[in-house]
């Protein structure tokens, strides 16, 4: 029988984290602080378990953080007004606009001003046209944060057929830019894609992004291949989690206790057939906020001149 290899993220994560907190150490000595502003909008709950789980680890790793929270009826002159005065202090290396905000903010013009060299988001267009020209700067959690699971895993990249179903700015494209930067051979497959099957069979690494419980089924993957799965998705409907999860006793006591649990894009079925996978939760999710930790760093560091590579 087939024993994949489980991608522990927590684990990965624990690891990024406690090297940040070297670097910070370090820069300390130099008399540096990197610092982080998190602006968070107005009242949205999963925002603020976001957003305050991000300070509560900036804290553990000697970064300093700021957290503003405008009301809800902030305009988006008041909010240029905001990042104008981060971009211009001494203290904050990074600046986060926790997302999604209000609908009468326009999100597009806000996260151009925030400057590229603090953007540890990394979605200024500046920093995109880095990350494509395999420049110096600040690429996206998410996708980085793939990148850091299969290095450290020892998984090859340079030469594998990857296939990226997604093509969205915060994951799928950038993931596939830092694969081809790699050196993967690179598809990317998205909602329009022909006979999507045929593609992702093909696939040595399989990056799942697309927002959908499951839908990557056994059938569709290569026997052995590395399956990184980037979906959150939480299923509410009990025989639908029993399809998942058949005579899973913990998922089943998981979703008595909340009603719901969290599955991935890509069916557990199909992690059965693999050689490595990443689970949902505990895989890639686990990875965003040390990558965060990791672009403030390396923030403070681009910004001063200083080297970062290690
Ligand atoms: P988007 O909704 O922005 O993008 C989804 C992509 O999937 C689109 O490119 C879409 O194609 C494609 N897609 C949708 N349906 C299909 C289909 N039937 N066949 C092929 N492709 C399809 O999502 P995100 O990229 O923001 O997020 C993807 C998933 O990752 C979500 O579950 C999200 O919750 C999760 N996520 C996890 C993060 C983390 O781990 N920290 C961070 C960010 C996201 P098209 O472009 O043609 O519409």
């Amino acid at each position: 029988t087939n024993t994949p290899r489980i991608l522990d993220g927590v684990a990965i994560a624990a690891e990024i984290k406690a090297e940040v907190a070297g670097e910070v150490k370090e820069l300390a000595v130099r008399g540096i602080t990197p610092g982080l502003a998190v602006i968070l909008v107005g009242e949205v709950p999963a925002s603020q378990i976001y957003v305050r789980s991000k300070v509560k680890t900036c804290g553990e790793l000697g970064i300093y953080s700021e957290m503003l929270t405008p009301p809800e009826s902030i305009t988006t002159e008041e909010m240029l007004a905001l990042v104008a005065d981060l971009n211009a202090r001494e203290d904050i290396d990074g600046i986060l606009i926790q997302l999604p905000l209000p609908r009468h903010v326009d999100t597009k013009r806000l996260l151009e001003a925030v400057s590229p060299d603090k953007d540890v988001d990394g979605f200024h267009p500046v920093n995109v046209g880095r990350l494509q020209s395999g420049q110096p700067g600040l690429a996206p959690c998410t996708p980085a944060g793939i990148i850091e699971i299969l290095k450290r895993s020892n998984l090859p990249i340079a030469g594998q057929n990857a296939v990226v179903v997604g093509r969205s700015d915060i994951v799928g494209k950038p993931a596939a830019m830092m694969l081809l930067n790699a050196s993967a051979t690179v598809t990317v497959c998205h909602s329009k894609t022909k006979d999507l099957a045929r593609f992702t069979r093909e696939a040595d690494l399989l990056v799942a992004a697309i927002g959908r419980p499951g839908f990557v089924t056994a059938d569709m993957v290569k026997p052995g291949a590395t399956l990184i799965d980037v979906g959150i998705n939480r299923v509410t409907d009990a025989a639908e989690v029993e399809g998942f999860f058949p005579g899973d006793a913990a998922r089943a006591a998981t979703f008595a206790k909340r009603s719901s649990v969290v599955v991935g894009d890509i069916h557990p079925a199909a992690f059965a057939v693999s050689g490595a996978y990443t689970p949902v939760p505990g895989g890639v999710g686990a990875l965003t906020i040390a990558m965060l930790m990791k672009n403030t760093v390396t923030a403070a560091k681009l910004r001063r001149g200083l080297s970062t590579e290690k």
